[in-house]
């Protein structure tokens, strides 16, 4: 089958190393260059991982010599991702400079439309380009200087800033927010910031995590790792199950009682907050001597001040804006038309498809680590199972299929409802699917037929024995599951 891929970031990526091999795949990316997020062109002054390379399964070229717990700096991220690309001639495959502006569902297919091109027939279409829009927000009144989303502090802005001494409002709580914050003091500026955010987030107290569960095995901080942030993902995303989960809350209080989970600024501790960075106490005692304002916004800009929520007013030269970022949207047109990411711009999702357009398949995820893992559960499902199903059932029987495995999934998710069969929401749970991917999946032998969704393990009628699934046993098995199975996880 040719399968177009928008998008060489780390899920575009992922996703085609598990289907070069079988499929004709063409990849077009809107940059000069693969990476996404990691191109180096593209990041901000000094953006690292938050998480160690050892968390990450990349080649790493000479990472025997390096320490498996050091956060990996863009460049290096960068250089992995272009060994990936150079193991299976990826470049080749690849057209840059071309921004895909929609696709039109044709019988038996996809026309992928890209500015100045004509279009380009695929028999199936991955789209994961969908992060990396800085979202910046609208203030009221005027500003002298300069507003800036963080992706654009690179480093000649950064040096610039320093050199020149210009007063810094840094705006934001999250993980980007907390690298400028970082930076500065790091180049010895830290007089010239104030912060600004509205949330305290958490995040995971890395040497807690290195001194308790490295025990010189990657894998083992890894899928403890996994574990403490699949709780806290189960408890935060209650969009698809219920994740105010009893036992999530305590597994999640347990965590913080224990000093797993830490908050760089604790009068904020509050569980929906979390943030799932991971946190190096020495870094966080320095950040909290910065001059901060913490639950606050941005009320009123006005010449060169901001005039916060709390009533204070900072003096800047230059905001920097930390505050998130948009889905990317391209519209399908033709029999099915509609613009993909019905869902709103700050939710997100790993992996759907709508089934009036079973031919378009969406990929994204919120970080690396999850994004390598799932891409690769996605591919092998859709080498495997999925693309096989659409070649020999067809079209129709395989839209039957997604609509038969949504309204299973429907009926799991109780009151949400949703037009998207969620690839991810069947990969992850219910536990036997994930069994049964991670597992048949990948066996070579299983080219037959596209199952749809799991066996449901959730009586769908008895709403009781649903809640104490959802409450209890799904959440005691996934976390075996995650805590025993890591290595099917790296065979698939
Ligand atoms: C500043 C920043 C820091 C981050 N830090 C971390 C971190 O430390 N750890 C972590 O786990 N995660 C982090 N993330 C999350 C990040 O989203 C993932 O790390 C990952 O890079 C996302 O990969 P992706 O392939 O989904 O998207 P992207 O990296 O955004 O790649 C998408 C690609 O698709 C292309 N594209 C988009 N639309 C089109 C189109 N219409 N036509 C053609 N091409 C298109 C883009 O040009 C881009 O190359 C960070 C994100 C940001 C923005």
């Amino acid at each position: 089958m040719r399968v177009v891929v928008v998008g060489t970031g780390v899920a575009g990526l992922s996703l085609v190393m598990q289907l070069v091999d079988d499929h004709e795949v063409i990849m077009l990316e809107a940059n000069e260059d693969i990476g996404g997020t990691w191109l180096p062109r593209q990041c901000y002054h000094n953006l690292e991982t938050h998480g160690c390379r050892a968390a990450f399964q990349l080649p790493w070229g000479d990472a025997e010599e390096r320490d498996p717990l050091e956060h990996v700096h863009h460049t290096e991220l960068f250089q992995a991702l272009d060994r990936w690309a150079a193991e299976k001639s990826l470049r080749e495959k690849m057209r840059f400079h071309t921004r895909v502006t929609g696709l039109r569902t044709v019988p038996g297919g996809v026309e992928v439309l890209a500015e100045g091109q004509p279009p380009l027939r695929a028999d199936v279409v991955l789209y994961t380009g969908t992060t990396a829009n800085p979202l910046v927000p609208e203030f009221k009144g005027s500003f002298d200087g300069l507003i800036l989303p963080a992706m654009q502090v690179h480093t000649q802005v950064f040096e610039r800033i320093v050199e020149q001494k210009l007063k810094v409002l840094v705006l934001g709580g999250s993980k980007a927010a907390q690298d400028q914050v970082w930076n500065f003091m790091k180049a010895g500026y830290a007089d010239g910031i104030t912060w600004v955010f509205r949330k305290a987030y958490w995040g995971t107290n890395f040497n807690y995590t290195r001194d308790k569960y490295m025990w010189g095995s990657e894998v083992g901080l890894q899928a403890r790792l996994r574990l403490v942030l699949f709780c806290v993902r189960y408890y935060q995303d209650t969009h698809f199950i219920g994740y105010e989960s009893l036992l999530t809350r305590l597994c999640m209080l347990v965590l913080k009682w224990s000093k797993y989970l830490i908050c760089p600024f604790p009068d904020g501790l509050k569980l929906g907050h979390f943030h799932g960075g991971i946190f190096e106490p020495g870094r966080i005692e320095q950040m909290r001597s910065l001059r901060h304002v913490q639950g606050a916004e941005i009320a009123q800009l006005s010449g060169r001040t901001a005039t916060l929520t709390t009533g204070e007013v900072v003096e800047a030269d230059v905001i920097i804006c930390a505050t998130g970022a948009k889905n990317q949207k391209v519209p399908v047109s033709g029999e099915a038309s509609f613009v993909p990411h019905e869902l709103a711009d700050d939710e997100v999702y790993r992996g759907l498809i709508v089934p009036r357009a079973p031919r378009v398949v969406f990929m994204n995820a919120l970080t690396l680590g999850n994004i390598l893992k799932d891409a690769r559960r996605v591919g092998a499902w859709l080498r495997n199972c999925y693309l096989p199903t659409l070649a020999s059932a067809g079209e129709e029987a395989t839209r039957a299929l997604l609509e038969h495995g949504l309204a299973e999934q429907n009926a799991e998710a109780g009151a949400v409802r949703s037009r998207h069969f969620d690839l991810w929401h069947s990969f992850d749970r219910p536990v036997p699917w994930m069994f049964h991917v991670n597992r048949e999946l990948d066996s070579e032998s299983r080219s037959g037929v596209l199952t749809t969704a799991p066996k449901n393990v959730v009586p769908t009628l008895d709403a009781l024995r649903a809640w104490v699934y959802r409450q209890f046993v799904y959440p005691v098995k996934a976390g075996l599951y995650l805590l025993f199975a890591d290595r099917s996880v790296k065979a698939a």
